[in-house]
């Protein structure tokens, strides 16, 4: 393959010489009118690229999986000769009957490896869609034999841009900033991207870290495509700081300890293969650094649980790197040699897989025949008792569906002995007939370990996310997990949602409280102008317990709507298949009659979220989201830049995400901001953000030490920590927690943990720790260093974080502040923290 980098160098010049060219097809440069590298090209441009190559080769072929937030296109080529093309389907089966996860025998044709090359998660890592370009080309149009070879033996799946909504957001501004000229310094405009960055996409949520959440549209879309192919190979392509070189396998320490032997072997082949080309031109790189391989939601980690090679490359640029850099060494970076080498590694990588076909496709048949006959773990079976809540049973159910994992119900009932998530060791437990059961016998048998393990090992506590993620306690699941195998049947199908209300005219509508699900219902009668009560004490009617936060809707205060009343409430329960009762009497057998103010009326409240430079953009994307897309409920967003302008008695609740709020909240700003509260207002202050209020005046939370303060900051964040670990001092790991899940023992009499029980399984992702609070109510706290469930926690962290504040309530004259030291919206993924936000929005205060 040495020849192509003159295959690249050509293809950029527009030399290739068309008689050599079979088809004569364009090349980038010719079809988009530019030199590759000259411009950042807008995403439909390379949309059309793709389109005309499809159009006119018969070795590639366009599928589209879906579009985005900002209704983009996504869209996947397939590349391989047009033999293998024309049995795709055939190949794409075969390949998952060597998974296990179809049915059927592997039929006997030439095998054929599959490589997926993903670009630009990350939206301002713009080098990777302008390098797919040149990959796709130099695949079609092959006038290296060797490549018209690898394509015998291969299929090259390329996603041009994982992420285009992002991309095109930097893309867009750069085109708009920069000039005739491009400026090689770092200071200028070209190289300093504004809030909220390009990185993430609409929502500003990373995509690489949503794998396994699939949280967001575009994942949602590729897993299912992903699925439907299971790869053998997956390469991600990123960029780095602008002084860092280049990265590619292997991979650094920690390895998730189910990574197989062969699985580091090979990526370190692939590694080699690429340090021929980069050391034959004098390239600088590394490997076996920062870049670890246990969080299970990147594109690296999430394939490798799948059976593939999953691989980061790194190419140093990114969104301070424009069209042309000034590097801290004085070299000059430019979006050229960026492209450079991204196109090397991606072919570099078809190359080591082509040649080791048949090597690659054994050994991803065997990682699902050995796996799923001894899977690598401890556990066997992990247990859901039916006596779990049913919207979480169901929110599990569709998560596992998503992943393809497999799920079974006991068939009888029977004693174990294993694991109890709740109590963080191993107990006696029963499994009762109906209770679901995944076994790890299963094709996805790596994945539902990863996933449901209680703890994760960590051979080397330098990584730089999350340790914690067990699925029970991300569902909020009383769970048990067992080395033994359970006696199953097929799991019954959900019972279908009826809507059992035959009182005409009932005195009121009852719902208990305890999902997200509720608090959907609730934000779509608050907006239909209905009047919602929720109740402060439990009570029993119609022969039924209700427990605190049970909504009680009264046909008093809704004569206005007449008949519109009852549909407008049942039409609701139908759209989120409530079990909303009717009762005929405002009279309860036990607790407080509808008429009490124990009955308290909801306000429908207006909310206001804060964003713009100074706002973690991930954690305030994760509450536009929440709003926007989970709970359906109108927020208006403010900006940083006019805070102190707007007139906050137009809103009830504004909420601060965590962020660095130096700057921002001046003395005149918390002024205005506690008068507002002291008149009524609520304010949702969100991990860093309690960190900047804390030791203000009129702020009773305290820090319980001088906290260190060193928190992340929307898009610098993974910079910012691995510039602490490229200093690793391993002393510094005692005082260090990336994530991990503590125990939080709640006051479920309050308003805010309203639906939760007695306890509350957080992830921590920090050290911030506070005191209780002296002239509040500690409504969740951690009660000692034991309350440590799952994931690393340095020595020196374990003793800060006992004894500490987790989620607290002050009230200060009409109005209240909110402490959210931990965010339960991290991510869009920790399910089981979702209704403190909706408690906090709609129930306190109130
Ligand atoms: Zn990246």
């Amino acid at each position: 393959m040495k020849n192509i980098f003159t295959l690249y160098a050509l293809c950029l010049a527009g030399l290739i010489n068309p008689l050599l060219a079979q088809q004569n097809l364009k090349n980038p440069d010719e079809f988009l009118g530019y030199t590759l590298g000259t411009r950042f090209t807008p995403h439909h441009r390379v949309v059309q690229y793709f389109e005309y190559l499809a159009d006119n080769s018969d070795k590639v072929q366009i599928q589209p999986y879906g579009t985005t937030y900002e209704h983009r296109p996504l869209m996947l080529a397939f590349i391989s000769s047009p033999a293998n093309l024309a049995r795709l389907e055939s190949i794409r089966q075969n390949n998952l009957r060597r998974a296990g996860v179809l049915e059927g025998r592997v039929e006997p044709e030439e095998p054929v490896s599959l490589v997926w090359l993903s670009y630009n998660v990350h939206g301002n890592e713009a080098v990777s869609t302008e390098a797919s370009m040149a990959v796709l080309h130099a695949l079609v149009e092959a006038e290296d034999d060797n490549i018209e070879e690898w394509l015998q033996n291969v299929v090259v799946i390329i996603d041009p841009a994982v992420n285009p909504d992002g991309r095109d957001r930097y893309v867009n501004w750069y085109n708009a900033v920069v000039g005739e000229q491009h400026n090689v310094l770092p200071e200028a405009r070209e190289h300093q991207e504004p809030w909220p960055g390009g990185r993430a996409n609409h929502y500003l949520f990373d995509l690489n870290r949503d794998w396994a959440w699939q949280t967001q549209r575009e994942s949602r879309q590729r897993m299912q495509v992903y699925n439907r192919w299971l790869p053998h190979i997956h390469a991600d392509f990123h960029e780095q700081g602008v002084d860092d070189p280049y990265y590619f396998a292997p991979a650094a320490e920690p390895f998730h300890q189910y990574i197989t032997e062969w699985q580091r072997e090979f990526q370190t082949s692939i590694g080699l293969n690429n340090t021929r080309y980069f050391d034959e031109k004098g390239w600088l790189y590394f490997t076996r650094e920062r870049f670890d391989l246990l969080y299970p939601s990147y594109g690296d980690t999430y394939p490798t649980f799948n059976g593939a090679i999953g691989m980061t490359y790194e190419q140093g640029g990114s969104g301070r790197a424009g069209l042309a850099v000034l590097t801290s060494q004085n070299d000059t970076l430019t979006l050229t040699d960026r492209i450079l080498h991204h196109y090397t590694t991606s072919l570099s990588t078809i190359e080591t897989t082509a040649n080791n076909h048949q090597e690659v496709i054994r050994n991803f048949e065997s990682f699902f025949r050995s796996s799923s006959q001894r899977p690598p773990g401890k556990y066997l079976s992990y247990l859901i008792p039916a006596q779990n809540a049913p919207d979480k049973r169901q929110a599990l159910r569709e998560f596992l569906n998503l992943h393809q994992i497999n799920y079974a119900e006991a068939s009888a009932a029977r004693n174990f002995r294993g694991w109890s998530y709740a109590d963080g060791r191993e107990s006696s437990f029963r499994a009762n007939a109906g209770d679901l059961v995944i076994s790890a016998r299963q094709p996805k048998a790596v994945l539902v370990q990863v996933l449901m393990d209680p703890t994760t090992q960590v051979s080397d506590s330098v990584t730089y996310d999350i340790t914690a993620w067990s699925l029970p306690y991300v569902f909020g699941l009383e769970a048990y997990a067992t080395a033994e195998p359970i006696a199953t049947r097929a799991p019954a199908e959900n019972r279908a949602y009826a809507l059992n209300i035959n009182a005409e005219n009932p005195y009121a509508y009852v719902l208990p409280w305890q999902s997200l699900d509720d608090s959907r219902f609730l934000a779509e009668l608050l907006q239909q102008g209905i009047k919602v009560r929720y109740s402060l004490e439990p009570f029993t009617t119609n022969g039924r317990e209700y427990g605190r936060g049970s909504l009680v809707v009264t046909r008093a205060g809704n004569q206005h709507l007449g008949e519109r009343f009852d549909f407008l409430v049942k039409e609701s329960a139908r759209n989120w298949e409530r079990p909303l009762q009717a009762v005929g009497t405002g009279f309860v057998a036990q607790g407080k009659d509808f008429g009490s103010s124990s009955i308290r009326y909801i306000n429908q409240p207006k909310v206001a979220v804060l964003s713009g430079e100074g706002v973690s953009s991930l954690s305030f994307g994760e509450v536009w989201h929440f709003f926007d897309q989970q709970l359906g409920y109108p927020a208006t967003i403010l900006g940083t830049n006019y805070l102190d302008r707007v007139q906050m008695n137009k809103f009830d609740v504004l909420i601060l995400p965590s962020g660095s709020y130096a700057g921002i909240i001046t003395n005149d700003v918390h002024e205005q901001l506690m008068n507002w509260v002291r008149s009524g207002g609520k304010l949702i202050l969100m991990a860093d953000a309690v960190n900047a209020f804390a030791g203000r005046e009129g702020i009773g939370i305290e820090r319980k030490k001088a906290a260190s303060d060193k928190e992340e900051e929307g898009e610098d964040n993974m910079e910012l920590r691995l510039k602490t670990f490229a200093s690793s001092e391993r002393e510094a790991i005692s005082s260090y927690n990336a994530g991990s899940i503590y125990r939080v023992t709640l006051d479920p009499t309050h308003p805010l943990a309203f639906g939760y029980e007695q306890e509350y399984f957080s992830l921590k992702t920090g050290t911030d720790s506070y005191e209780y609070l002296k002239g509040g109510w500690n409504v969740g706290t951690i009660r000692s260093e034991k309350a440590h469930m799952s994931g690393f926690v340095g020595e020196q962290a374990r003793e800060k974080l006992a004894n500490t504040l987790v989620f607290g309530v002050e009230e200060k004259g009409g109005g209240e502040i909110i402490y959210m030291v931990d965010n339960p919206l991290f991510r869009a993924f920790w399910h089981s923290g979702k209704l403190f936000f909706a408690n906090a929005v709609f129930f306190v205060g109130q």
